[in-house]
Parts: structure tokens; C-alpha cells; sequence
């Protein structure tokens, strides 16, 4: 999963994208609106954080110019205490959701992830297909109870596969939501990474659609 961080203030930017990045998300930055909005603009993100109070575009005319774009994609607005109107400004523009300042990166953490899920049509933050569980909270997938020893890259496939139960997802799609923009990007290492997931998974869950990328089948019967 590939989110967008747009907020000015360097040390916050700073913080919310390691702790993103801890929680094994793939982060870019951006410090002025500006910036900001081209690259969700013409980058595919599965969330972005945007702080209101912005240089050069204000956070409210991004996401204006976002969603008059067409561009769908679950933004978190960041507000100052005092500006309740930016809150409605913010979700008028299309916000799906806010936190206002000063807040814990935690809560911004589990408000991504719910919005992520949300965005992929999942209400829990458990993803189960089959025999494989992913825990979007402790970013952890087990098989049959045992949990699986995955790398970061590892973990993102799967978490991305999961996330898109039962639509195939291309190896530009998965190159581009693995990795940032200053990565060198080689989609033929995502075929390593499906090789080394199904091995330690250990069960037929990904599925090869030729020509057109990989497929975890949603379960015939949910639960
Ligand atoms: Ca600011």
C-alpha cells in the first residue's frame, strides 16, 4: 500500500511517514501543496494525508482539484484546533475523513487503515481468505494459525493481492503501490516475490492469470 503525505512542517512529515513506513506502507512526501497535488495527481496512491494549511496551493483546492479531477482516491485531512471551518471546508471539498492537531500518529495510522479497508470494501481489519488471515493491524498474515516470516515486500504483496480479493492486479499495479516514486522500479521482481510468498504460505492462494498479472480468488462461501 502506497499513501501520500502532504504537510509543510518538516518534522511532522518526517514522523508520520516513518511511522507509516514502520507499519510497512510504501510513503511519499510532498512539503507544499503544489507538489502535493501533482503527484496524487499522477501517481496512484491507496490513501493520501493532507494537511490544510499549505504553501503554494492550500489543502482545500487540492482536494478540490483532486476530486474535480476525478481522482477517488480516500484522503485524511489534517486541521489546526482552532479552524473548525477548515474541517468543513475540508470534507465538503471530499475528504473522507480528518484528525485535528495536535494528534497521535497512532490514530492517524488506524484511521488510514480503516479507510484503505473501507476504500476496498472490507469492515474489518482482518482480511480472511481461506486458510490465510492478514492483520492489517499488526500488519501480520497467518496460515492455518501460524504466522508467516515475510519481508516488508513480501508482506505488501500479499496485503495488496488481499486488500483486491478476487480482481487481477497487474505487475505494474503491484510495482507501483510496493514501492515509492524514487525507487528503481523493475516489475519482474514481483514474480520473485510471488515465487518466495507461495513457498512460505505453503498454499495455492495466488493464482497466475497469463498475460495479465496474479488473482487471489475471494472464498466461494464468506463466512
Ligand atoms: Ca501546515
Amino acid at each position: 500500500m502506497r499513501i501520500l503525505v502532504v504537510e509543510d512542517d518538516v518534522n511532522l512529515n518526517r514522523q508520520l511517514a516513518d511511522t507509516l513506513k514502520e507499519a510497512g506502507y510504501v510513503v511519499d512526501q510532498a512539503f507544499d501543496g503544489e507538489e502535493g497535488h501533482f503527484l496524487g495527481d499522477t501517481e496512484p496512491y491507496d490513501a493520501i494525508i493532507l494537511d490544510i494549511g499549505l504553501p503554494e496551493m492550500d489543502g482545500v483546492t487540492v482536494l478540490e482539484k483532486w476530486r474535480s479531477a476525478g481522482r477517488g482516491v480516500p484522503v485524511l485531512i489534517l486541521t489546526a484546533r482552532d479552524r473548525w471551518s477548515d474541517k468543513v471546508a475540508g470534507i465538503d471539498a471530499g475528504a473522507d475523513d480528518y484528525v485535528t492537531k495536535p494528534f497521535h500518529v497512532e490514530e492517524v495510522l488506524a484511521r488510514i487503515r480503516a479507510l484503505i479497508r473501507r476504500a476496498a470494501g472490507h469492515s474489518s481489519s482482518e482480511i480472511i481468505c481461506g486458510p490465510v488471515r492478514l492483520d492489517t493491524k499488526s500488519s501480520k498474515a497467518t496460515v492455518n494459525g501460524t504466522t508467516l516470516k515475510l519481508t516488508s515486500h513480501e508482506y505488501r504483496l500479499l496485503a495488496y493481492l488481499m486488500h483486491h480479493m478476487g480482481e487481477v492486479v497487474s505487475r505494474t499495479e503491484l510495482v507501483e503501490h510496493m514501492y515509492d516514486q524514487d525507487f528503481d522500479r523493475d516489475s519482474n521482481t514481483i514474480e520473485v516475490f510471488v515465487g518466495r510468498l507461495r513457498k512460505k504460505m505453503g498454499v495455492d492462494l495466488i493464482e497466475t492469470v497469463r498475460g495479465l498479472g496474479y488473482r487471489i480468488q475471494a472464498p466461494k462461501h464468506a463466512n
